[in-house]
């Protein structure tokens, strides 16, 4: 079948591979509808590796992906041929200890789309565990239902976070994962959430399409500490670091109430310096997390009630035949863009 396939480091094409795999009774086979670009195509596009995920032999790309059921396993209910859906791309073992304890995120085990050795989804068709498939409501588009994925990790933040109504939060990074963090902080209950970055084009992004829900900080001119005094506070409730950025955290006990919490999402490349007396001084709490973890249904349930309006975060789209000049792009993106997605045939 036709895949994107990145062959190697730094090449892509648009090719034939033969991929097997047979229907298995719990599984359903999906013909791939509307596919995102990750940070994470473009890190194995730009380097062959994250860590120690190296590419070694052709991998197919994606695994944001929404599309149509063309065919059940035995034993599948709740799933027919034609349900539009979305898919939770990381298959665990079943059996691990990790999945028997609610955390099947981190099974290492895990078979995750598009990381090295296993394929992605871009592709003609695809076979996947039903208890990992879900159907979209009506009103939730294709595209919506792509974007599932990395809005998954905004709302598991959200619900790290343990959110109280009315709390308010401070998102450092305007990447794709830090504006739905944001959102999903304000779907949430946060009375205020600012997210502050670098980036100028990020925050107008934010401005032009979210100002009646998130309050922008330019780094670059101000220091998020005056903004909260500005605004009669002393600090936030709750820091979501989705930058990865380890200046970040030189301050960022000092932008928390006592007894506020931290959620780190962004990785930054190497060990950070942590003050742990100023976090002892507070009683600050921090929360981390790898993905996510039984989130995929309360995704859904918000991008259909409205709570999340997602929909102008996909910035350009290209065809399933103009893939590679899609991941060119991705991987020289401008900052005015978010989501890059790819509409298969
Ligand atoms: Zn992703």
């Amino acid at each position: 079948m036709k895949a994107v396939v990145l062959e190697q480091k730094g090449k892509i094409t648009v090719r034939d591979i033969a991929l097997d795999g047979a229907l298995g009774p719990e599984d359903v086979r999906i013909k791939p509808h509307a596919v995102g670009i990750c940070g994470s195509d473009v890190h194995y596009y730009r380097e062959g590796r994250i860590g120690n995920f190296v590419v070694n032999s052709p991998m197919v790309l994606g695994h944001e992906a929404s599309g149509i059921i063309i065919e059940t396993g035995s034993k599948v209910r709740g799933l027919a041929v034609g349900d539009r859906v979305c898919m939770e791309p990381g298959i665990p073992d079943y059996r691990s200890i990790e999945t028997l304890q609610g955390m099947y995120n981190l099974d290492p085990a895990v078979r995750f789309w598009a990381t090295p050795p296993i394929h992605g989804c871009l592709c003609e068709s695809v076979i996947h565990p039903a208890n990992l498939t879900f159907k979209l409501p009506d009103n939730v588009s294709f595209h919506e239902g792509a974007l599932a994925e990395p809005i998954a990790i905004g709302v598991y933040s959200a619900k790290k976070a343990a959110i109280r109504p009315g709390d308010t939060a401070l998102v450092f990074g305007a990447g794709t994962i830090g504006i739905v963090s944001a959102l999903a902080a304000a779907s949430a209950g946060c009375s205020t959430v600012y997210v502050a970055d670098v980036k100028k084009p990020k925050l107008d992004f934010i401005n032009k399409h979210y100002a009646d829900k998130l309050t922008v900080i330019d780094l670059t001119k101000t220091d998020p500490l005056s903004v909260l005094t500005d605004a009669g506070l002393r600090g936030v409730d709750i820091v979501f670091e989705a930058s990865g950025a380890a200046k970040v955290y030189e301050k960022i006990c000092d932008y928390l109430v006592p007894g506020g919490r931290m959620v780190l999402i962004g990785m930054p490349s190497a060990p950070v310096p942590f003050d742990v007396v100023a976090m002892q001084a507070k009683e600050l709490s921090i929360e981390t997390i790898f993905r996510y973890v039984n989130v995929f249904p309360r995704v859904i349930n918000m991008i259909a009630s409205g709570k999340l309006n997602v929909k102008p975060l996909i910035t350009k789209e290209y065809t399933f035949n103009d893939a590679v000049a899609a991941f060119e792009y991705a991987a020289t993106l401008p900052e005015s863009d978010v989501k890059i997605m790819i509409n298969c045939p």
